[in-house]
């Protein structure tokens, strides 16, 4: 088993779905992606930055899933990254209200000399400077991920880049790849991303799944239809906690096991959106991830006869 180390905001979100309303809850990249990844057991350490208004209690709920917090800077007189998004009746979009990076604005990360070689690197949502300043504390990392967002192909797009040129894997929501691509097919967006240096690309489309992307082979993944969807927030990292812990858990970085890395992935975030914020994430049972992967398995096998 690897070591995994997560970067990304850990967040106050304050969030407003057709369902309901919430005010200041625990949010952030790593945090949905730190949790996400300690369903898999597998050794992780949050490289980050809070300010002194988070609570205790929410940092003891990340100690309490073995995630090391050492790399989690607390700011003393410092505001906490925030954020808050309103979604629509249908949830697959949604209007950011407020971004404000508050420490975010000038933190400097500190990779924890014990998680300098670990072999799986998750990059998650947050400024590409500080990602890239992780990037250059690792020694020689096997697997490098990037997940981003448009708020950083808009406000600081030539950075992004750089961070782009330098990893293994990056996943975004369609939306985005055009956006970074200027393509609508997601198969030439792909392409045009590996020309950036990317080997993988994983797509994240919703509610209607994952496609994963390498050289010539393309692997599609459904998302789970469900009953209930009450909260998108945190799947896509959800998303990418689940696809980085499970890689990091197997040591295994061949496409093929991406794959199921990516229904690990999706298994994750169905959870996620069940509930506020982390709420549901924070208690799933072993076998309730059993029996979704299960779902998984009868949702995509058919038989066809071809002769
Ligand atoms: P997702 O729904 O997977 O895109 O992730 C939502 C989470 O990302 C929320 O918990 C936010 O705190 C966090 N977030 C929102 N905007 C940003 C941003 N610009 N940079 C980093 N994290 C963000």
């Amino acid at each position: 088993m690897g070591q995994l180390v997560i970067v990304g905001t850990v967040a106050f979100d304050a969030i407003e779905t057709p369902f309901g309303k919430t005010d200041k809850i625990l949010g952030g990249a790593a945090t949905y992606i730190g949790l996400s990844a300690a369903q898999f057991n597998v050794d992780s350490a949050i490289v980050s930055v809070v300010g002194n208004d988070f609570p205790q209690e929410y940092l003891d709920l990340l100690s309490e899933r073995n995630i090391d917090i050492s790399g989690l800077e607390i700011v003393n007189d410092g505001k906490t990254f925030f954020w808050s998004g309103r979604y629509h009746f249908v949830m697959n979009t949604r209007d950011t209200l407020a971004t404000e990076l508050n420490v975010l604005a000038d933190f400097n990360p500190i990779v924890p000399e014990a998680y300098k070689k670990a072999e799986v690197v998750m990059l998650g949502n947050l400024h590409p400077l500080v990602q890239l300043g992780v990037i250059e504390q690792m020694e020689n990392p096997k697997l490098t991920i990037l997940d981003t967002m448009n708020f950083w192909m808009d406000n600081a797009l030539e950075d992004l880049h750089k961070v782009i040129a330098k990893v293994d894997v990056i996943t975004i929501n369609d939306e985005e790849a055009r956006q970074l691509t200027g393509e609508y097919s997601l198969v030439t967006a792909a392409q045009k991303i590996f020309a950036l240096g990317p080997k993988f690309v994983v797509i994240k489309k919703g509610e209607h799944g994952a496609l994963l992307f390498h050289k010539q082979h393309i692997f599609s993944a459904p998302a789970l239809p469900l009953k209930s969807v009450f909260d998108p927030t945190g799947a896509g990292d959800t998303f990418a906690g689940g696809f980085a812990g499970y890689l990091a858990k197997t040591n295994d970085f061949t496409f093929e096991n991406m794959k199921t890395a990516i229904i690990y992935g999706s298994a994750l975030a169905s959870f996620c959106v069940e509930e506020f914020g982390t709420k549901r994430l924070e208690k799933v049972t072993d076998s309730e991830l059993k029996t979704r992967l299960q779902q998984f398995k009868e949702l995509t096998t058919f038989n066809i006869d071809l002769s």
